[in-house]
């Protein structure tokens, strides 16, 4: 930490929070009992998600990027964060109709390419965050270094990490991801005291998001979360800008992209009005295509906008039903997003819920202000509440025939830390390979691969012998570490997970649907596959244990016979409950040896081992 911020906070230490929007981002801290923005003097505190490469060398964040976005469309970049820590196939749909060009680099990452310059969804994310923590430093007259960062509830684990990493690039120490819905929840003092549940509503420019959270003994649980990565008050504009354009004397106007962007700027400050006044006029001066004049009411404005609306309110009774609530049974009800200050959004949301929902907090500023009390309280400032999130999606390894073992469940709170043993499955295998899988469906082919690691250096040992602890570690931020130890030999390998990429929220949601439909079946091919796995393996491994073994005549001769009928059972495809029969069957004549076999193999391996 610098001698600024460390002289400081002597007293108090200050930790930010950090809203890093799609299209705005903003920066809040608190000092004291109430959370306050950080501007830049009189500036606007929202500063534009939005970074322009100028040709001439510089590089532009924020409203001077904004700026420029007409003069430089292929060089200003804006709305990473619908790429962060995905793949450019999975964010295909979302670069087609943008101005500036996405392509596909190596491991199928998506990278920004402006000339001769390749750069990653972070490090664009990165340059924002750079601007926003120059900003906080001159509004708080001292640097800044940990933050709070928040994210969409539906953000997967590689979107997370990616959001961590954007902001050490940027120089910051992150030292929680927070949920969007569980910051909003915060501003509004809907913390730990408080048991109940809360829909959150988040209208912003481009992207809807509804949100439930239940708040019980100071954890925040998402019971579930639904949206429109498409949806907005951008879409209100639009409405607005095609009645100006159908005014203009000439189709030509429509075609000029300066024209557009000045109708669509006049269309937002014009619903802007419409959002305080019943009516609101507008006279635009488009030069060369001419002046249009119009008075629209806010009756109109509504009629127009209802069935946009009447899509935010099929989700927010779709999450209901996901989380397996009555709309009755929500206790409160948050605004966020600019979108929310308009009216109709607000009394058809009250007319669905019965409920009014609070709007004493800008909604701009709303998760800002939350990320900022989480901030406060993890430097240590206010030991009253305890933060705490849950797991969207299970987490396991692959393990014997493509099943997957569940370390860490659904819905679990986070930290949370599970270690579990694991063995090899062939003779002398110095080498396991361990691949992460996140999901609810028991097979690896039906889950999503998050990454794979070797451990290596184990002795060679006949397969089931190594005893591999694996440790899934996901810290307070909803980021996953995975580590492994052979723990016979107490041999550790270090280890490292190469993560591939995040989860899209749809696909989130089929698997969750997919792995109810399925569960039956899955089940069913679960035990078959184990069943035979475990078989094979018993088979194997005795074979290999009397070859070591020394065993009076009549022991050998009933564990020949036991291995004998299992092979037979196998080669004709029996099914799981016979094999589960005669795989226990010949445990009960291989118990005696076994340890026998384990301690003469360990010392045999250990003994070569240091040979070597
Ligand atoms: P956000 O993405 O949360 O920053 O929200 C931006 C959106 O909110 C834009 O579409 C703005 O036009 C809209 N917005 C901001 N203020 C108002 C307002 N007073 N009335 C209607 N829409 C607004």
């Amino acid at each position: 930490m610098s001698d600024a911020s460390a002289s400081s906070t002597e007293t108090t230490r200050i930790v930010i929070g950090i809203d890093l929007g799609t299209t705005n981002s903003l920066a809040a801290v608190r000092a004291g009992k109430t959370p306050r923005v950080l501007r830049d003097l009189d500036a606007d505190p929202l500063t534009p998600s939005m970074v322009c490469l100028h040709p001439d060398g510089r590089t532009l964040v924020g409203a001077e990027a904004k700026a420029l976005r007409l003069e430089h469309p292929e060089r200003t970049v804006f709305s990473v964060k619908r790429l962060i820590g995905r793949s450019a196939s999975e964010c295909h749909s979302d670069v087609v109709n943008l101005p500036y060009q996405v392509i596909a680099g190596e491991r199928d990452l998506p990278r920004i390419k402006i000339g001769d310059l390749e750069l990653s969804p972070e490090a664009i994310s990165a340059m924002v965050l750079k601007h926003i923590k120059a900003t906080a430093e001159l509004a708080l007259g001292h640097s800044v270094r940990e933050v709070v960062v928040t994210v969409p509830a539906w953000f997967d684990d590689a979107q997370r990490q990616a959001t961590k990493d954007a902001a050490a690039l940027a120089g910051l120490e992150c030292l929680r991801i927070l949920n969007e819905p569980t910051a909003a929840a915060l501003a509004y003092g809907l913390d730990g005291n408080n048991d109940g549940t809360v829909l959150v509503y988040d209208l912003g420019g481009g992207t809807f998001d509804v949100s439930i959270l239940r708040i019980k003994d100071g954890i925040f649980r998402v019971l579930a979360t639904k949206g429109d990565t498409h949806l907005g008050g951008d879409d209100f504009d639009q409405l607005l800008a095609q009645r100006i354009l159908n005014l203009l004397p000439s189709k030509k106007g429509s075609e000029d992209p300066y024209v557009l962007q000045a109708v669509l700027s006049a269309a937002e400050g014009l619903k802007m009005r419409l959002s305080e006044h019943d009516e609101a006029t507008l006279e635009l001066d488009l030069g060369d295509h001419g002046e249009v004049q119009l008075t629209v009411t806010r009756a109109e404005f509504e009629a127009a906008i209802a069935p946009l609306v009447q899509r935010t309110l099929d989700c927010v009774k779709s999450a209901a039903r996901d989380a397996g609530l009555e709309l009755s049974q929500i206790d409160d009800i948050v605004l966020v997003g600019g979108s929310t200050r308009v009216p109709l959004v607000r009394n058809r949301l009250e007319a669905l819920t019965g409920k009014p929902p609070h709007t004493e907090i800008d909604p701009d500023q709303a998760v800002a202000l939350g990320a900022a009390i989480q901030a406060d309280i993890l430097a240590g400032n206010d030991k009253s509440l305890l933060l705490l999130d849950v797991i969207p999606l299970s987490l396991g390894i692959e393990t014997l025939g493509g099943t997957v073992q569940k370390l860490i469940l659904r819905n679990s709170t986070i930290p949370t830390s599970v270690s579990e043993e694991f063995s090899t499955g062939v003779d002398d295998q110095t080498t396991v390979e361990l691949a992460i899988y996140q999901g609810e469906r028991e097979l690896s082919k039906d889950c999503r691969l998050l990454g794979e690691f070797k451990l290596r250096g184990i002795p060679p040992l006949p397969a089931g012998l190594p005893r591999v602890l694996v440790t899934f570690l996901v810290d307070a931020d909803g980021v996953l570490r995975v580590t492994a130890r052979e723990q016979r030999t107490g041999i550790e390998a270090s280890i490292q997970i190469v993560p591939t990429f995040g989860l899209t929220r749809d696909e989130v949601r089929r698997m969750m649907i997919e792995s109810i439909e399925h569960a039956q079946d899955d089940y069913i091919a679960r035990e078959e596959i184990e069943a035979r796995a475990k078989a094979e393996a018993m088979v194997r491994g005795t074979k290999k244990a009397l070859q070591i073994a020394e065993l009076p005549p009549d022991q050998t001769f009933a564990v020949h016979k036991a291995v004998k009928a299992l092979q037979k059972l196998l080669d004709a495809d029996a099914e799981p409950n016979a094999l589960k029969s005669a795989s226990d069957d010949l445990t009960k004549v291989t118990t005696t040896i076994a340890d026998d076999v384990i301690s003469a193999a360990v010392t045999k391996a250990l003994k070569e081992e240091q040979q070597q």
